[in-house]
């Protein structure tokens, strides 16, 4: 008995040492990979489990579809570079995520995309707001990307979009302003427009969502339409066109009109839906307005102004339309000429971090049997938890639904909620979070930072918008 007890004492010893190393290694990797407690699956913190994010998100049986936008992927990002040098020169502390100077690594965007993949396995399609290419163009950067730079870029970020899901899951991709070469510098007529918007549109027939027709059009004038299904029908507008920053505009003071005539074309879109009952999904890069952090627009006034009457004159048809480039979650109110909302436009504030954000991907709630949008719910990723816990943290910020108290995201509605922000300061405190995609504290806004915001969001026209500043900036 007593030798039996000698044999077993051994054994026992080593099942101790087992079951210690494997409790020691879980506790060990727990930490790493989900660095939450319990609790917070109530306070839809640290969500990093697919089903945890679903539920938070709270779209169980509802029909959503994907934006992403402002990808701004940098092929040249190297982890361990200086983030103030935009993380490329292999000398530094960059985390293997990104750093919020700098642009989102490959890595880091196929990770996002892979997770959202996981969680939300069934969109209706995914919307791509445009600008792909990093910000490396700017003459102080470390690298200076050439044409051949862009369109690797582009096609790499198209690659990334059309692997996340299957080829069932559309991918409608729209032209940004970096999407040209050099930057914000599409021509607007001749050979060289086509030659460029050909390249693009090369990389672009990659999407399942563009026909052969579409991808034909694209390469022609940088615009595009498709529909969605029988109450909806997308179109996609080219907006660098209008763009103040292009060299091609510029250089016309804003008159050239050299420029394929988009408007008629838009017009005769609408007027098409409108015959067949349908709704318009209007997908853009650059919205119209001032941006929401400084007195400055960009978008060529006379081409704005052509743009806000078609969406009042049709706000039946195309209530609402979605875009991007600002770099940060907000909207537009287009009203009509008495001041009443007509349309809103819904910005997605893009995957890059570059702007003193946190990288996003938004889900879209709509009803495809009637187009009417109904809310979106917004996803990130904390770039500086994800690099101390070498996991991807990819979060729900926040659903308009709950946020807002939303049942659309009609232009009367997103007027009232502004307005709420006018009215309430902690409603503010919340949305200024979200401007910055939880990158700020909700509380550090000034008044002057508070009248930007809410004036931006309110109202696009000069008139509107200097009354806005006087009575929340005086
Ligand atoms: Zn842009």
């Amino acid at each position: 008995m007593h030798r039996l007890w000698d044999n077993i004492m051994p054994l026992r010893e080593v099942v101790l040492f087992l079951t210690f190393f494997v409790s020691w290694s879980m506790c060990y990797k727990t930490p790493r990979h989900f660095p939450r407690t319990q609790t917070d699956q109530y306070t839809f913190e640290g969500l990093t489990s697919p089903e945890l994010i679903q539920r938070s998100a709270g779209l169980e049986d509802r029909s959503f579809f994907i934006v992403i936008n402002d990808v701004h992927a940098d092929l040249w990002f190297k982890t361990g570079s200086d983030p103030n040098q935009r993380c490329v020169n292999g000398t530094g502390t960059a985390g293997v995520f990104g750093e919020h100077v700098c642009d989102t690594p490959f890595y880091a965007l196929d990770a996002a995309l892979q997770a959202t993949a996981k969680a939300f396995p069934n969109p209706d399609f995914m919307l791509y707001l445009g600008d792909a290419p990093p910000h490396n163009w700017d003459p102080h950067g470390p690298i200076l990307m050439d044409d051949k730079d862009v369109i690797d870029s582009i096609d790499r970020v198209i690659g990334s979009l059309t692997v996340a899901y299957p080829e069932t899951v559309p991918v409608f991709p729209i032209l940004g302003n970096h999407d040209t070469y050099p930057e914000e510098c599409l021509p607007l007529k001749g050979k060289a427009r086509t030659d460029w918007l050909g390249r693009v549109g090369d990389c672009y027939k990659r999407c399942s969502g563009m026909s052969d027709d579409s991808v034909a059009t694209f390469k022609e004038y940088g615009w595009y339409t498709e529909s969605l299904n029988d109450s909806t029908t997308l179109v996609v507008m080219n907006t660098v066109y209008y763009d103040m920053m292009n060299v091609y505009v510029m250089l016309g003071g804003c008159s050239d009109r050299t420029a394929p005539d988009q408007w008629t074309w838009l017009e005769d879109q609408f007027l098409a839906a409108r015959a067949e009952g349908k709704k318009v999904l209007l997908a853009l890069h650059r919205p119209v307005g001032y941006y929401s952090n400084k007195i400055e627009y960009d978008f060529c006034p006379h081409d704005s102004h052509l743009l806000e009457n078609l969406l009042v004159e049709y706000s039946d048809v195309v209530p609402v339309s979605f875009a991007g480039h600002t770099h940060r979650d907000e909207w537009r109110i287009i009203r009509d000429e008495l001041g009443a909302p007509s349309h809103s436009i819904i910005i997605s504030p893009g995957a890059t971090g570059y702007t003193l954000t946190n990288p996003g991907i938004r889900l879209v709630e709509w009803n495809p049997s009637t187009g009417e949008i109904i809310g979106w719910t917004q996803l990130y990723w904390d770039i500086d938890l994800s690099n101390k816990y070498d996991y991807l943290d990819l979060r729900v910020g926040y659903r308009a639904a709950e946020e807002y108290g939303l049942l659309n995201v009609n232009a009367t509605v997103m007027a009232d909620v502004s307005q709420d922000l006018v009215d309430d300061d902690r409603a503010f405190s919340s949305f200024y979070s979200h401007l910055y995609v939880e990158n700020v504290e909700p509380e550090s806004w000034t008044r002057s930072d508070r009248a930007f915001a809410l004036c931006s969001i309110q109202h696009v026209d000069e008139a509107g918008y200097n009354k806005c500043l006087e009575e929340l900036d005086s």
